[in-house]
């Protein structure tokens, strides 16, 4: 199969014929038909990533079809449409037990323990802990980001902050990150303000729904104590993904 690897870090990648994975037993072979590109990969083909070895295949966010599957796989069959989080959890451990999958001590991550999706097919282990069904009608290019940014904002929204309807939510960093926060927080009915230093990213929370947006002065020294000269304003929120599309009106006594 044709893949996108790396011989040393921080080198241009080339693209090259590789020997085809194999499914381990709890595992799957998925042929991919969308890739992400995110800071994460930047960061692995910086050398950043202690576990990465030389050459190696970078991506994490996919979403493809299943055409081999280990023998102790139970729940996905081949033909299946998947995506998977960024951190597959091993399913057995005391962390995974505990419902700390992020954490858990035996976890893979495809793209950094082992070759990833920049590739034709890609190995994913464990599939019966992490994988997901998505349905044919999900465009390829919002499904293949779901397992990364979106799961991350999930975990932090929905299972450690529990942001509830009613509630206000600032977003600081409208990148892929931040940008699911808004459409999440806006699913769960908080109203989300979005703070960022570059405006495009703030035309693009404003887009995506944010009430308000504000532009935070540059940090190059990490410090933001000047005060901001270009204060929060009313973002335009999108009548078809705004982050407060199900937030219920407010009591006629509010402030
Ligand atoms: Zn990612
Ligand atoms: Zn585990």
């Amino acid at each position: 199969m044709r893949a996108v690897l790396f011989d040393e870090f921080s080198t241009r990648p080339t693209v090259r014929e590789v020997p085809a994975p194999v499914p381990s037993p709890r595992g799957v072979i998925v042929r991919v038909e969308t890739t992400g590109l995110c800071r994460s990969d930047v960061h692995g083909w910086s050398g950043h990533d202690d576990g990465i070895t030389l050459p190696h295949v970078p991506g994490h966010e996919l979403v493809g079809t299943i055409t081999a599957r280990g023998a102790e796989v139970r729940r996905f069959s081949v033909g299946d449409r998947v995506t998977t989080p960024f951190v597959c959890a091993c399913g057995r451990c005391p962390e995974c037990a505990s419902g700390n999958g992020q954490v858990c001590r035996n976890q893979t991550q495809p793209g950094f323990t082992h070759w990833g999706s920049f590739a034709e097919s890609v190995a994913l282990h464990d599939a019966d802990t992490n994988l997901v069904v998505v349905p044919a009608s999900l465009d390829s290019g919002a499904a293949a980001l779901l397992g990364c940014r979106f799961a991350t904002s999930y975990r932090g929204l929905v299972h450690q902050a529990r942001l509830q309807s009613g509630e206000s939510l600032v977003v600081v960093g409208c990148g892929g990150v931040g940008l699911s926060a808004g459409m999440i927080g806006g699913a769960l009915g908080a109203e989300g303000v979005a703070v960022d230093i570059d405006d495009d990213a703030l035309t693009r929370a404003a887009r995506f729904g944010a009430v308000r947006t504000g532009n935070s002065p540059g940090c190059p020294g990490g410090g933001c104590s000047r005060p901001s000269p270009r204060p929060c304003r009313p973002g335009s929120p999108s009548p078809s993904t705004p982050w407060g599309v199900r937030r219920p009106p407010r009591p006629a006594s509010s402030p």
